[in-house]
């Protein structure tokens, strides 16, 4: 994949901010006359139809929100993005000379529907869609999502990354699940990406602290939620900055300046030894399949069962005792030893059961 950069910026972490949705003439105005005030912000984000969970709730104003929008670009230094949803949100923004879209999580789990917004924006020249990740935990998903645009001749993509639902995510509404991230990051390094740290937060007080993490991660562009008075927004109200927040905000950013540019000369000795431990994780690992193989033969021999319910309770009871002794997030190394103890169970069934 071939990707043109989305916004024309030097700077990094480039800047999308803006309100949640668009409630009034006065208000998207109060807001973009105030974010005008920041070199820092390229995009102004606004969204004009609303995917809420309930019908019952502000479902944003449409049609009507997009003349003050065009105004917006051409009285203030932004374009504007909005999110689309279907191929016709897509048809009449671009009316109104909209050029920057993002596509929702609840949109970018649905196949059919990327497929034909996708299919609406061929030959739209110049446009730029940005990518959400889908409210559920798939990479894959979320890739293929850009193949149907860039299938379709559209090659300024950003990915953004806005959480998982999830039962963990306390303290904020939706999960970094940052594993995911990384491996999108890994995977598909030529796609920018956008941290919302609005949407995985859900609650204003969080968002700074988000930020931080995101700029030591090296993420391409930030999208912030920004309200002249986010108590009273007809959606996602916890979680906009008010000025004050955003200007706090921008301040930090501007204290936060990485180097990329550093050699790497001096991490050079730390990253030996650490390929030395994985190394000798790895030589412990194979260690320990040998005895499981011969517990297995002993099992086989004996017909005892393979699943020891109570020795593996006691395994499990051990091993967090330990790392919160050794200082080791006692979560990790439950994970780690529910890993192994499948793949254990299952080198014995492949003893036992399947030489039989
Ligand atoms: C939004 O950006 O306002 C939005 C609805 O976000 P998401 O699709 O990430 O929930
Ligand atoms: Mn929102």
């Amino acid at each position: 994949m071939n990707l043109l950069p989305i916004v024309e910026t030097k700077n990094k972490p480039f800047i999308i901010a803006g309100p949640c949705s668009a409630e009034s003439e006065e208000q998207v105005f109060a807001i973009a006359k105030e974010l005008h005030k920041y070199q820092q912000v390229n995009l102004f984000r606004c969204g004009v139809w609303k995917p809420r969970s309930s019908p019952n709730t502000f479902e944003g104003l449409g049609e009507n929100a997009l003349p003050w929008l065009q105004q917006i670009q051409r009285d203030y230094h932004f374009d504007v993005c909005i999110e689309i949803g279907t191929p016709q949100h897509l048809e009449v923004a671009m009316k109104y000379g909209i050029r920057y879209f993002w596509i929702g999580a609840r949109t970018t789990v649905n196949p059919f529907l990327v497929q034909e917004i996708a299919q609406a924006s061929k030959g739209c020249e110049n446009i730029v869609v940005m990518i959400k990740n889908p409210v559920m935990a798939d990479v894959n998903l979320w890739y293929g999502n850009f193949e149907r645009f860039y299938n379709m001749g559209i090659n300024k993509l950003a990915a953004i990354f806005r959480g998982f639902s999830s039962q963990y995510a306390y303290p904020y509404r939706n999960e970094p699940a940052w594993l995911h991230l990384f491996e999108f990051m890994r995977l598909y390094k030529q796609i920018p990406i956008i941290f919302d740290p609005s949407h995985i937060a859900g609650h204003s007080s969080l968002v700074e602290e988000l930020v931080k993490k995101a700029i030591y991660l090296n993420v391409s562009g930030l999208m912030i939620e920004v309200h002249q008075q986010p108590q009273v927004a007809l959606s996602d109200r916890q979680q906009q900055l008010d000025f004050g927040q955003f200007n706090n905000l921008i301040n930090t950013l501007s204290s936060l300046q990485l180097n990329n540019d550093k050699t790497t000369q001096a991490l050079l000795p730390y990253r030996l030894s650490i390929d030395e431990i994985d190394k000798e994780l790895i030589s412990l690992l194979s260690k320990r399949n040998r005895i499981v193989e011969e517990i297995a033969q002993y099992k086989k021999k004996e017909h005892i069962p393979i699943l020891q319910m109570d020795r593996w309770q006691t395994i499990l009871q051990n091993a967090h005792n330990n790392a919160v002794q050794q200082q080791v997030t006692p979560e990790l190394v439950e994970q780690i030893l529910h890993l192994i103890h499948e793949d254990s169970v299952k080198r014995q069934q492949q003893i036992i059961v399947r030489s039989e």
